[in-house]
């Protein structure tokens, strides 16, 4: 057994009203002891236990680490081309993913493995300790199952999208593809992965369709999550709703309807404020869904082609700036918000018990986070009480 102490925390965001004030169950000058990979002690640094060793944060802030409940890092290919034309004024389509699919089709496994490796160490430096990841760039049995075995290798949110996009082969038979995803694809892959999503969407799978997804996943074991209302309004939100999804992801356009569904349910409001910005769309209103009382995550939806960002710092920028949320509300999103939408109670708060995933902020407060946008704050990360950085 190691023991570490985290002292001199000039202000402590624990995500646990218990240990502090509001919401974010906010402490100052405050100290942390982690015992092995778990969260041993919280309380004033005046009162902290001994430990094996000492880190002084010299009056930093620190906060739980991140929790990317949203991401697509499986994928090989480049589309800079793509988004450099639409920032010359085209809008964006759901087929630039074919683009991806071939590519990584194409591409070996340690190719996919390096490229997840590399998008989790460039999360990790920028404070995300949890991600999932979903397949979704094979749309074939065997490129879908693989996805999904490379996912696995680094972490345990993996998610089967067979349902991101109809498979080119079957571009003149939807009914045909939504009968391989639910039948011989979900086979392969569900041994994988603990969650099944689909794209429901225009130009992706319609209500019906997802609803046959989500409910083959749902009866091998898997929990429902979905792609709902990005590019316009749809039925995603109140399937998400009715089949208890763990979350329903983009909450773009909402009607009022889709909004109280939310506000009643424990399904979360998962806003991916990235695809937003590097469409030039319309951004989600968080300000709606707080205060219908609705639970929101936030989340990078890393992907190459609508939002290749890994930083959730940015997202939490973004979602003060345009969503109309506190800063305190887009950091409660990113941690506490993203653990609920994976049903994790180990990750996202800083209490004893909880995994020892923790940030340290070059900066007195997690404000900072949307005060200093670009900054890169992020000074120290533990997760699971390894220290990084
Ligand atoms: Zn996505």
């Amino acid at each position: 057994m190691t023991t570490t102490l985290i002292t001199g925390i000039g202000s402590l965001v624990t995500n646990d009203p218990a240990h502090g004030t509001g919401p974010l169950g906010l402490l100052t000058d405050a100290a942390v002891v982690l015992e092995d990979d778990r969260i041993a002690w919280v309380g004033a640094a005046d009162r902290a236990p001994a430990a094996d060793t000492v880190h002084d944060a010299a009056g930093r802030a620190a906060l739980p680490g991140f929790v990317d409940s949203h991401a697509h890092l499986v994928f090989a290919g480049d589309r800079t081309a793509e988004f450099n034309a639409r920032m010359s004024g085209r809008s964006y389509s759901a087929g630039g993913i074919r683009t991806t699919v071939a590519a990584t089709r194409a591409a070996s496994d340690a190719e996919l493995d390096a490229g997840v490796a590399r998008l989790v160490r460039e999360a990790l430096r920028q404070g995300t300790t949890t991600v999932e990841c979903k397949s979704g760039y094979g749309l074939t049995v065997e490129d879908e199952a693989r996805a999904l075995r490379i996912a696995a290798r680094h972490t345990p949110e993996t998610t089967y999208l067979g349902a991101h996009v109809v498979a080119p082969e079957y571009a003149d038979d939807p009914a045909g593809y939504v009968d391989l995803v639910t039948g011989p694809m979900l086979d392969a892959c569900a041994p994988h992965a603990r969650w099944v999503d689909v794209f429901c969407e225009r130009g992706a799978f319609d209500g019906d369709q997802a609803r046959a997804v989500l409910a083959a996943g749902v009866r091998r074991g898997l929990v429902p999550r979905v792609h709902a209302n990005q590019l316009g309004h749809g039925p995603g939100v109140q399937l998400a709703v009715e089949l208890g999804a763990a979350s329903a992801d983009h909450c773009t356009h909402l009607d009022d309807a889709d909004v109280a569904a939310l506000a009643a349910s424990d399904t979360v409001a998962t806003l991916l404020p990235g695809a937003e910005f590097s469409t030039r769309a319309r951004y989600p209103d968080a300000r709606r869904l707080l205060d219908a009382g609705a639970t929101v995550a936030l989340s990078t939806d890393c992907n190459p082609g609508s939002s290749f960002t890994s930083s959730m710092p940015f997202c939490i920028a973004v979602a003060v700036r345009e969503m109309g949320m506190t800063p305190d509300e887009a950091v409660h999103a990113a941690t506490a918000g993203g653990a609920r939408a994976l049903r994790r109670t180990d990750v996202g708060a800083v209490t004893p018990g909880a995994r020892a995933d923790l940030v340290l902020l070059d900066a007195p407060s997690h404000v900072h986070l949307a005060y200093r946008p670009g900054v890169p704050l992020v000074s120290a990360v533990w997760r699971g009480g390894v220290l990084h950085g």
